[in-house]
């Protein structure tokens, strides 16, 4: 049974062959993106297993369809990528990781935070050119600091339980409270009163309803000078708005893993070339401003659970027709 890998990079041959051991599949890489114009790469195969930034789209679901495609295989946690009403259309399952160590993500959005607070990434280069001086490098205490936390599933669960961990106080908003963590500590305010605190992270799903949940409007309710953190997806921050809120210093601080215009850039060396992405380079012009490259994911233990997963998905779909996992089917 042969599974095709798109955006595949080293480090996910490395994991999906050391754990197919278990399971024996074919499996067939490709550097590629999945989109419209690169799913004729796809032959015999009765699974294609997909990243953040394949593009699922209709028109790619019915030429999978055609070509005998099964199972669409997501090896992340969102899917706002995937059409799932076509794929359904089309009898196509698609499953996903729901979730490999959400500590994973939790622990590089705390990163970012004690990154852009105390700058050591500044410091780090001064030292090196052996300027021991500290001016410009001054942070603040996080312990007792009002945290808003927006989506308390499993990554801003393990999240909220950091911040509490360092002697913050955490405000959360989610459609769903989670009464596990309001036993903890944390409490539960309308979007306005959450958007109003020290430092706002970013942990729903991208959707209809989050699609730019970060705008002018909800920008003007931030306290003034905080810092906002993203390690979600990129579409929910308006880039220009958030560029606007970084010049008026309504926004104090921007860490951002994932970004709206991502799949042009993220996960391959451009060191080379030309940028035409204005919006980008605006944003790594500004001193309080730290960006990675979708890598809050990017753990041995988090890759391994992906792997593992995502090759179990596979297997029981083709046994079963169907996944132990709620989570996990999507469709
Ligand atoms: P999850 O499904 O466990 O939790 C999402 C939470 O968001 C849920 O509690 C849900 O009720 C809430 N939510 C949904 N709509 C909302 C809304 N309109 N307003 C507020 N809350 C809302 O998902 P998760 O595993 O915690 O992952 C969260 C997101 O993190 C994923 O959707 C994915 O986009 C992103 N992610 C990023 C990386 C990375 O490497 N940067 C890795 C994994 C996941």
């Amino acid at each position: 049974m042969k599974i095709i890998f798109f955006s595949a990079q080293p480090y996910d041959k490395d994991f999906f062959n050391s754990h197919n051991t278990d399971f024996g599949f074919d499996l067939v890489y490709h550097k590629s993106q999945l989109n419209e114009q690169t799913v004729g790469l796809v032959d015999h195969a009765e699974a294609v297993c997909v990243f953040v930034n394949d593009k699922v789209t209709a028109l790619v679901c019915r030429q999978l369809a055609d070509k005998g495609v099964k199972i669409i295989a997501l090896r992340c946690a969102g899917f706002n990528n995937v059409d799932l009403e076509a794929a359904k259309a089309l009898s196509i399952k698609v499953c996903r990781v729901p979730a490999y160590s959400p500590e994973a993500v939790a622990e590089h959005a705390l990163a970012l935070i004690m990154t852009l607070n105390r700058k050591t990434h500044k410091a780090y280069n001064r030292v090196r050119e052996q300027n021991f001086s500290l001016n410009g490098l001054l942070g603040f205490n996080l312990h007792g600091k009002t945290i808003g936390v927006i989506g308390t599933g499993n990554i801003g669960k393990a999240f909220c339980r950091m911040m509490l961990g360092l002697g913050c106080q955490v405000k959360a908003f989610d459609v769903i409270a989670n009464t596990e963590l309001e036993a903890i500590g944390v409490t539960y305010h309308p979007l306005s009163d959450v958007l109003n605190t020290d430092i706002v992270s970013l942990h729903c799903p991208l959707n209809e309803q989050t699609r730019y949940l970060i705008n002018t409007t909800t920008i003007g309710m931030m306290k003034p000078g905080a810092m906002l953190i993203n390690t979600s997806r990129g579409g929910l921050i308006d880039t220009k708005a958030a560029i606007q809120g970084l010049k008026s210093g309504q926004i104090g601080y921007l860490g951002i893993d994932v970004y709206e215009q991502e799949e042009h850039l993220f996960f391959r060396d451009l060191s080379g070339t030309v940028i035409q992405d204005d919006e980008i380079q605006r944003l790594m012009s500004f001193p309080n401003v730290l960006i990675t490259a979708h890598q809050a994911f990017f753990t041995d233990e988090a890759l391994s659970q992906i792997a593992t997963t995502t090759l179990n998905n596979v297997d029981q779909l083709l046994k079963n027709g169907n996944l132990t996992s709620r989570a996990a089917l999507l469709v």
